[in-house]
């Protein structure tokens, strides 16, 4: 098949385009490289769009797999207005051209659209608390709207859309400069920094190694039926606090761990319902926290190395 996929220079990007060419389809990349690495690319046997997802385009394909979006507060936040129009009018971009093409469609959106829960585990059902006016709400109302958008065009026939929400994942091939709490603490636990903790390490989240999200990304794909959100997220809910021993017992590191405050709107609990997911594709992650945080480490640490 011909496949689109933008953002496909970024971490979840570069997993999906190097399964979709060992699986043998014919991969376009659109990206602009706002947050993605062309070293990401290097050798990849691929046709490579560089461009703005939220301006048009046309690029002839089967399945569009949209990933294309500043991820981490670090790149959102930068500019805000540029994040929403990228969120919402990126989204149009994709979903016309899949029109056009009358080619499936799959939207990466977030665990975000939950904001800062009042129930946990967060099911699809839940429709989330967040603060439409907050730092974090470029982001988190982008994907919101990008999700109504993509409804939207479905309910009008316009397009076959599938719709993830992504809960955090991990794993080689992050950047280690943007924030990312797991980049964080393994680059501060292998230098000797300090691991900065906010909110007394309080906060919970759950992890879910890459390969297995790629799995679920691929099986939404093929999924005949499924019309409505599903979750995808690792099922170990664990507290930055234990995650941070965690990595300073893996990495043998003699960092102190020292706290901050809580930044604003920042979620106390993240902690997917994936039983849809279980029900409706028949997956479950399956790399634990212990094993995914190994090899994530050797990884890193090889990187740092190299750099
Ligand atoms: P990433 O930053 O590594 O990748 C995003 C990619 O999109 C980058 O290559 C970037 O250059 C590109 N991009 C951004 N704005 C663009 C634009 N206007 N035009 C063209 N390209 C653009 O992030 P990621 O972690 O790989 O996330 C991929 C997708 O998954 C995003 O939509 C993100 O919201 C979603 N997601 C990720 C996570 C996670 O834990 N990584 C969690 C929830 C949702």
């Amino acid at each position: 098949m011909r496949v689109l996929v933008t953002g496909g220079a970024g971490f979840i990007g570069t997993h999906v385009v190097k399964r979709l060419l060992a699986d043998g389809h014919e991969v376009t990349v659109l990206d602009d490289f706002s947050s993605g690495l062309r070293d990401n690319l290097k050798g990849l046997a691929l046709k490579l769009v560089e461009a703005d997802v939220a301006k048009p385009f046309d690029i002839p394909c089967d399945q569009v797999y949209h990933l294309a979006c500043p991820a981490s507060p670090i790149f959102y936040q930068k500019d805000g207005v540029a994040t929403l129009i990228t969120a919402f009018n990126g989204t149009h971009q994709a979903l016309l051209n899949a029109e056009r093409y009358k080619a499936r469609i799959l939207i990466a959106s977030t665990s975000e659209v939950y904001g800062d829960p009042a129930v946990s585990p967060q099911p699809e059902t839940y429709f989330g608390n967040v603060n439409t006016w907050g730092p974090r709400a470029c982001y988190d109302e982008g994907k919101r709207a990008a999700e109504a958008l993509c409804y939207e065009f479905q309910t009008q026939g316009r397009a076959d859309v599938r719709v993830v929400r992504i809960f955090n994942t991990y794993g080689p091939g992050m950047r280690l400069d943007d924030g990312r709490v797991m980049t964080e603490f393994i680059t501060a636990a292998l230098a000797g920094r300090p691991l900065r903790l906010d909110a007394a390490g309080e906060q919970t989240r759950s992890f879910c190694y890459i390969d297995d999200l790629v799995d679920g990304l691929m099986l939404m794909m093929a999924c005949p039926c499924c019309r409505s959100p599903i979750n995808l997220g690792g099922g170990d809910e664990i507290s930055l606090g234990e995650l941070a021993r965690l990595i300073l017992e893996q990495t043998g590191s003699g960092s102190m761990i020292i706290t901050r405050p809580r930044r604003a709107d920042d979620p106390m609990r993240r902690c997917p319902d994936a039983t849809l997911a279980a029900e409706v594709l028949g997956w479950r992650s399956r790399i634990g926290l212990g094993e995914g945080l190994t090899r994530t480490v050797h990884w890193i640490g090889l990187t740092v190395e190299k750099n």
